[in-house]
């Protein structure tokens, strides 16, 4: 075989390692090919195996007890139940060979009976198209044979993606495969060697014929990429990002006004950067691309200001999000909760004179589900504006009064009997006794949790009705007090975890 490497040892599934065996062992030969090839030889831990082979779909199907086909290219999935996930299902494909690709989205037709050097040829870039031959097996360590026709080692110490083959004519033959270069490169950290991204550029409209299905997919791996901006820049400086979102295009060199160093676009790009540092949601990092999407749409110069303004622009980006995400066919999901967070990114946050109702109707508007990924927006957006701290006493004062306004507050509501029911018992008329009774009833409850029952509380209104007017009002006055005390040591509490006063 040309190109067949030193050996070298990798730890590999034995469910894996197994069904090379079994392949091997009915007379055919068997290679893992793909992502796995590339994350084992990179140390990391590929998310799915895949395995070539000169056997039949039928052949394979016979070596396996349970199988089942996959896709019209032959694709056999080996089933192990017993498996962890990841292995539950491996993937077995006869080596392929493809002809024509007229429609820039899948082979004419696939013909079995290839080679395994066809088979590494049609793959998309080099270090998705190293081999393994596992040759010996000990103690879920493999020895392995590496066959690298297409120098993908090289391209994986050098870091670089590189296209199989004419780089042209592979992202003519397949859009996807431009969307893959730029995912790859943002998840594993890798540049683009310079045809392929010369290739890239040229034929980025070939985007355009893809399943909006597939782009997505793509797009959601960049965004939650730990390099997600290297992954955006790269598709704006290839032409891409215009056929996947021509919005968030439109926001390159939109010049904001003074409070801003960086134009729309890259404050956008700084947000989702940070987002994806500190791991946040999906929803989160969407929410931090396209918080100002509707920046670049709603910009007006003001003359009185002598500065650009971006009047309405939460509503308008709101409106563009949900647009962007259905186009690209997110969950209902996921785009309500993004285009809330859109919504209401620019709530006001000068603690000095906001209100708790005010906090209150915030948590109203984005819903209590949200809030605190709202916060998380923000702090985004602090970010990617250029502010070096990311929580000052400002933000911390506010997640603390949205604490508060969240809290159930200490009163008497929280008691197991109400007003008309004392009233009832002790033979009441409204009038402040039964105000006295329900206050001195919650000191009882603040004091030992335990008693809050219907029963305890009934018998000690009785009890407490039979006193004299004077030391009723006493007993009440104290329970006023006392739930004042117990609000302030919750609040203090709630206060002291922000670090603010
Ligand atoms: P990961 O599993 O991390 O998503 P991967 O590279 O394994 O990455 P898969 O979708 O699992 O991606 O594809 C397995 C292999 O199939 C790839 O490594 C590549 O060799 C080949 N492949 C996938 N998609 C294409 C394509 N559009 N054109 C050519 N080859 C492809
Ligand atoms: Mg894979």
């Amino acid at each position: 075989m040309k190109n067949a490497l030193k050996p070298r040892v990798f730890v590999i599934p034995k469910e894996v390692s197994g069904i090379s065996e079994g392949l091997k062992g009915a007379g055919f030969r068997a290679y893992l090919v793909g992502g796995c090839v590339r994350d084992l030889i990179l140390g990391l831990r590929p998310k799915d195996w895949d395995i070539t082979t000169d056997a039949t779909p039928d052949d394979i199907a016979k070596v396996f007890p349970k199988t089942f086909y996959e896709n019209e290219y032959g694709t056999v999935g080996v089933v192990n139940d017993e498996a962890e996930e990841s292995l539950k299902v491996v993937e077995v494909t006869p080596f392929r060979k493809e002809i024509g690709y007229s429609d820039s989205r899948r082979p004419d037709r696939v013909v079995f009976g290839g080679t395994l050097e066809d088979d590494l040829k049609r793959r998309d870039f080099s270090i998705n198209a190293i081999a393994m031959d596992i040759k010996d097996t000990k103690d879920g360590e493999c020895d392995v044979e590496v066959i690298d026709n297409h120098q993908g080692l090289k391209d994986i110490s050098s870091r670089t993606i590189v296209a199989v083959g004419k780089p042209e004519e592979r992202f003519a033959e397949d859009g996807l495969r431009l969307l893959r270069a730029l995912r790859l490169s943002a998840e594993l950290g890798f540049k683009l060697e310079t045809e392929t991204a010369e290739a890239i550029k040229k034929h980025a409209s070939v985007i355009k014929k893809i399943a909006m299905e597939r782009v997505r997919d793509e797009f959601v791996r960049i965004i939650m990429s730990d390099r997600p901006g290297d992954g955006f820049r790269m598709a704006e400086s290839l032409g891409v990002l215009k056929h996947v979102i021509p919005e968030l295009s439109q926001a390159v060199g939109v010049e904001q006004n003074k409070a801003h160093s960086f134009d729309v676009f890259e404050h956008l790009i700084r947000a989702v950067e940070h987002s994806a540092k500190r791991g946040y949601s999906l929803e989160v990092r969407l929410a931090s691309l396209f918080h100002d999407i509707g920046k670049p749409p709603a910009r007006r110069w003001s003359e009185e200001k002598g500065d650009w303004t971006f009047h309405g622009h939460d509503v308008l980006g709101a409106k563009m999000t949900v647009k962007i995400l259905e186009r690209l066919k997110f969950q209902n999901k996921v785009i309500d909760k993004v285009s809330r967070l859109v919504l209401t990114h620019m709530f006001f946050t000068d603690t000095e004179k906001i209100t708790l109702s005010a906090v209150r109707r915030l948590v109203a508007k984005v819903g209590k589900e949200n809030i605190w990924e709202l916060m998380n927006v923000r702090a985004a957006d602090r970010i990617g504006t250029g502010r070096p701290k990311e929580s000052p006493y400002r933000l911390r004062k506010y997640h603390s009064m949205v604490e508060e306004a969240m809290r159930d507050p200490i009163t008497v509501s929280m008691l197991r009997v109400d007003g008309s029911r004392i009233m009832e018992i002790a033979g009441l008329k409204p009038g402040p006794r039964v105000g006295y009774i329900l206050h001195a009833l919650l000191e009882e409850v603040l004091d030992a949790p335990e008693k809050n029952t219907r029963e305890f509380l009934e018998e000690k209104t009785r009890e407490l009705s039979a006193l004299p007017e004077e030391e009723l009002k006493e007993a009440g006055e104290r329970g006023k007090e006392r739930r004042e005390t117990e609000e302030d040591k919750e609040l203090s509490k709630i206060r002291k975890k922000y670090w603010v006063k």
